[in-house]
């Protein structure tokens, strides 16, 4: 809780990543959480392909903490006969209230048709999307996809991550009413939150940590700390977040 509202981080990750070291341990995800303040934060499990797994294991820290986490569902276009039965387990049995897809394990472009299944899925129900992007995921095959299905939302993860890619996601929030930007990244100079609120507005913006893969705590106060107003970053530590999941 930051002054007064509830903290929603939108990037977690459930698993183990070998070679960075990321452990999932919910203990030291909760306290790193209670450090600065989130009160949930999102978790999916992206490093199992057949998302079964993955999303096993995102329910299991759900289970755990069901106050502090919230479940995004992982498939890919490479379980194309158990993709939908996936989905479908995931949000309905499961209780996730929204997708993370990633491109890098796929040899597909975010906006080739072989996703669409999955698309399709998210535009029947409203759900959120949040798809990777960087530069060869680009943000603006990601506005394809956002344009041919309006009634689910999607979210670039990272905002492109690098400057030339997060140009074209801030483009294509300002073009869409469906696509937003999520903060997490690596790359971040002072002065890209102020420049993805100036591009797109603050109520496209969310707030996204990668914990545990990364440090929640500077990854927070980028946003905390940018030259933008209050209301802004209510909107991006919690409300747009809000917004997405239905909560
Ligand atoms: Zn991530």
């Amino acid at each position: 809780m930051i002054g007064g509202i509830e903290v929603i981080d939108f990037h977690g990750h459930a698993g183990l990543w070998d070679g960075v070291g990321m452990v999932d341990d919910v203990d030291t995800m909760v306290a790193a959480m209670d450090a600065v303040g989130v009160d949930r934060s999102c978790v999916f499990g992206i490093f199992h392909l057949d998302g079964r797994r993955g999303n096993d294991r995102t329910a299991a820290i759900i289970t755990a903490r069901p106050e502090r986490f919230i479940g995004f569902a992982y498939v890919s276009p490479l379980m194309p006969d158990s993709m939908l039965d996936e989905l479908t387990r995931a949000v309905d049995r499961l209780g996730f209230r929204a997708l993370k897809l990633y491109a890098p394990h796929t040899p597909y472009k975010i906006s080739d048709r072989e996703w669409d299944p999955i698309y399709d899925f998210a535009d029947s129900r409203g759900l959120a999307v949040l798809h990777h992007t960087d530069e060869r995921c680009s943000p603006a095959h990601l506005a394809e996809a956002a344009r041919r299905f309006p009634n689910a939302r999607f979210v670039a993860a990272h905002s492109g991550n690098t400057p030339p890619a997060r140009k074209l996601a801030i483009a294509a929030a300002r073009e869409l009413p469906n696509y937003y930007l999520e903060t997490a990244s690596t790359y971040r100079t002072p002065g890209v939150t102020e420049e993805l609120v100036a591009g797109a507005g603050a109520e496209r913006v969310v707030f996204g940590s990668d914990t545990p893969l990364m440090d929640p705590r500077s990854q927070i106060g980028k946003i905390i700390t940018a030259d933008i107003s209050d209301a802004a970053k209510r909107l991006i530590l919690g409300e747009n977040a809000r917004r997405l999941l239905g909560l």
